[in-house]
């Protein structure tokens, strides 16, 4: 049986008029069932008949992960780890922004990158996920946030924009994560606006082109360090990559006016927080382009890193701005719940 939610509209389309026999105004009327209203059981499609939905359930399912536990953060951060169909694990993080809130989205059980600072990473690559998987956290976070009163049925959806920051590398995932960001934005559907989306990555300069040409979204790329020998210390994997050849994909990205790329930057207490390291950080980036989101580690248990001083966090944005760069400390949101990067499912296993 096929999950409707893993068909694009295009591929909703031939469901509806190939297998359905269906007319072509059924297709915005699905749609519109699955992704607006986030109807779960087809017997809850009214402007259906009854021989229809009958026919659609025994050729189809709508199947949302299911929750299998939530954090609550003091801040207003809540993490919901959440189950597939197949008992796999993966997490969603929801951040509250002015009244609405950023999701941050899984794109695969696991990850092959194993990045020596990451929990995800830690737990090897699983699987990817499917675009109904991807979405499907979209649907679950929105009614949960529903549900709790924020945003109501007729006003804006509760979620503004989306990060696929959480677990799994997005580009190496690829055509999940483009089917899922032309959805998005759609009429009848979850209309989250255009370009409001950010994909948190390690860097691939072929995949970097492909989402550049689609315009569906800006990278965030996630640095963590000036120099190719360091960042082949802490990303041994993602710097296969050499540092030179990402950065000059990374001039080459299309950007609009006001648009920049960002680069998250990840500081590890003694390994790549001092100032010699920030003017290294300062010579690399094109000052013009991008900015920089420098984040505290968050320590975790039996990981051989430590989190740095807070004077040196500071002392290592001014160095930035010094140098003419664009630099934020961003909070770490969520700190009490662990809600870095794997660090819940990790807790669970
Ligand atoms: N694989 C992608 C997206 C998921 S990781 C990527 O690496 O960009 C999302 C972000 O969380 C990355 O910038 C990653 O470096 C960061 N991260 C991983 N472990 C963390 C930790 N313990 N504390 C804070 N950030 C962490
Ligand atoms: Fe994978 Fe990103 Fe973690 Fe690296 S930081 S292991 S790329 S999830």
């Amino acid at each position: 049986m096929i999950n409707l939610l893993d068909l694009t509209y295009d591929e909703l389309e031939a469901f509806v008029v190939e297998d359905l026999k269906q007319p072509r105004f059924r297709v915005d009327q699905l749609f519109q069932w699955l992704w607006q209203k986030g109807v779960r059981d087809f017997s809850d499609m009214t402007n259906m008949g009854k021989a229809l939905r009958e026919k659609m359930a025994g050729i189809a399912t709508i199947t949302w992960p299911g929750i299998a536990k939530v954090q609550e953060s003091r801040d207003g951060t809540v993490k919901l780890l959440l189950r597939l169909h197949d008992g796999k694990l993966i997490e969603t993080v929801l951040i509250p922004f002015k009244d609405r809130f950023s999701q941050c989205l899984s794109t695969q059980v696991g990850c092959a990158m194993g990045c020596k600072f990451c929990n995800t990473g830690l737990l090897g690559f699983e699987r990817n996920l499917t675009m109904g998987e991807i979405l499907g956290q979209v649907l679950v976070g929105r009614k949960f946030l529903l549900d709790k009163g924020v945003g109501g049925p007729d006003g804006p959806s509760p979620i503004r924009n989306l990060v696929y920051m959480g677990m799994g590398e997005p580009l190496l995932n690829l055509d999940n994560l483009l089917r899922s960001l032309e959805t998005l934005p759609r009429e009848n559907g979850l209309s989250i606006s255009w370009r409001r989306s950010m994909v948190s990555t390690v860097g691939f300069p072929e995949q970097l082109r492909i989402l550049g040409k689609t315009e569906l979204a800006l990278p965030a790329i996630s640095l963590h360090a000036p120099t190719q020998e360091l960042r082949a210390q802490i990303m041994p994997k993602a710097a296969r990559v050499p540092l030179d050849e990402l950065m000059q994909c990374l001039a080459e990205f299309p950007l609009r006016p006001r648009e920049r790329i960002t680069f998250e930057y990840l500081l590890l207490g003694g390994v790549n927080d001092s100032l010699n390291h920030a003017d290294q950080l300062a010579k690399l980036v094109d000052k013009n382009r991008v900015k920089v989101n420098l984040i505290a580690y968050n320590a975790t248990e039996g990981m051989p890193f430590s989190a740095p001083d807070r004077d040196q966090v500071e002392a290592f944005e001014k160095r930035l701005w010094h140098h003419g760069v664009t630099a934020f400390i961003r909070r770490s949101m969520g700190a009490d719940i662990k809600a870095a990067c794997g660090q819940l499912k990790a807790d669970e296993q």
